[in-house]
């Protein structure tokens, strides 16, 4: 990047926010897609920073190219040979984005590298997310949430950003050593930052709005961090969101699904449960088989399982649970026995509630010794 002796006056250097000019055309190529121009604000592929795109008196430029002394505008169509006055225009909404884009960068690699001592070694603008390079290897992801915070709170102080030409040899307080010598185009974020870089930012930093670290990936022996500014950030904001929000949605379905089947699987345990219970339980000398007994708490498939006990010839099923002084009582029809009318009777005896069908009755007990004398009854 020339300074004093480019061909080519750069616009941008000193005003981020022009966007219309008016040029010379310097040199066109034979098939005039290729204009050189006096001066312009179309900002070159360089620096990490994609070109601008807009227009040359109306035609799509679809490429900018820094030839170090010069730039050359590529447009998408011909420009007219005997057109020597050209009207530029940068289309705004992609400049401005990448002037949040490299400011936000500029205070994301000063907070690294003045609170976490990592070193920035190469910065990537791409269309949908920006990336930085930095070393050594080894932040933390609450390394990484406490760095995000930081920036933020500088950016949030909305310090100025100005540009200045100052030569290498007198230079002082850049984060990184100058790669050239001569003039070089300094920007400073005040209280943070002075780097010495061609691209375009904003002129205070509350521009850049806020920044978002995204993704890291290690790659060779340098950490890459993405991150997101001003619009961008908004938008995966959203991706994200959205994101969560299916795969929450694809999980309850799945969910549901593994619901039902472990409902459908309980039920079938409990069946062979109960007809197992009966099958292996003695006859008395009524023929009667039975299961009474006293639990902490006679629960869902407990009740599966004396159903199933009770679909067989003479099965009777007393249980009682301590919690809640509950009772279940069931007979097959085979004994004779009206279950919810005994069940009434006896529970209004003793002071407690409940009721049910002639084959089978459930209520509950005011305590744990009237619950037992309750089933003593019922077994006479
Ligand atoms: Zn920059």
């Amino acid at each position: 990047m020339g300074y004093i002796n480019d061909l080519t006056e750069r616009l941008y250097y000193h005003d981020s926010y022009l966007l219309n000019f008016d040029a010379t055309v310097t040199s066109r190529s034979a098939d005039g897609l290729r204009i050189e121009l006096d001066r312009t604000a179309f900002y070159p592929s360089s620096g990490g920073q994609p070109f601008d795109t807009g227009t040359l008196s109306g035609i799509d430029v679809v490429d900018v190219l820094d030839e170090d002394d010069r730039i050359t505008h590529v447009l998408g169509s011909p420009l007219a040979p005997d057109l020597q006055a050209v009207a530029g225009s940068v289309d705004a909404a992609m400049r401005l984005d990448h002037m949040r884009q490299h400011t936000g960068q500029h205070a994301l690699s000063a907070v690294l590298e003045e609170e976490f001592g990592l070193k920035t070694v190469s910065f990537h603008m791409g269309a949908d997310y920006s990336t930085i390079d930095v070393e050594p290897l080894g932040a933390s992801a609450a390394k990484l949430l406490e760095i995000e915070r930081k920036v933020n709170e500088r950016l949030l102080q909305n310090s100025p950003v100005s540009v200045a030409f100052e030569h290498s040899s007198t230079v002082v307080g850049l984060r990184k050593a100058p790669d050239r010598e001569g003039l070089l185009r300094v920007v400073t974020i005040a209280g943070l930052d002075r780097s010495a870089c061609g691209g375009t930012h904003v002129a205070r930093t509350g521009e850049v709005g806020m920044i978002l670290l995204g993704k890291t990936e290690k790659v060779r022996q340098s950490l890459r961090l993405e991150f997101f500014c001003g619009g961008r950030l908004l938008r995966e904001l959203h991706r994200r969101f959205n994101e969560a929000e299916s795969q929450t949605a694809g999980l309850k379905e799945r969910l549901a699904e593994s619901d039902k089947a472990r409902k459908r699987f309980s039920a079938e345990l409990a069946e062979i449960a109960g007809q197992q219970r009966y099958a292996q339980s003695p006859p008395d000398a009524q023929g009667r088989r039975t299961w009474i007994e006293e639990m902490e708490v006679v629960d869902e498939d407990t009740r599966m399982q004396a159903n199933a006990f009770l679909n067989n010839e003479k099965a009777l099923v007393i249980l009682t649970g301590r919690k809640g002084a509950t009772v279940m009582f069931g007979a097959h029809p085979s004994l004779g026995l009206d279950c919810g009318k005994v069940f009434k009777a006896l529970v209004a005896e003793l002071g407690g509630k409940g009721g049910g069908s002639p084959k089978q009755a459930q209520g509950s007990l005011p305590d744990l010794e009237s619950l037992r004398l309750f089933a003593e009854k019922l077994k006479a």
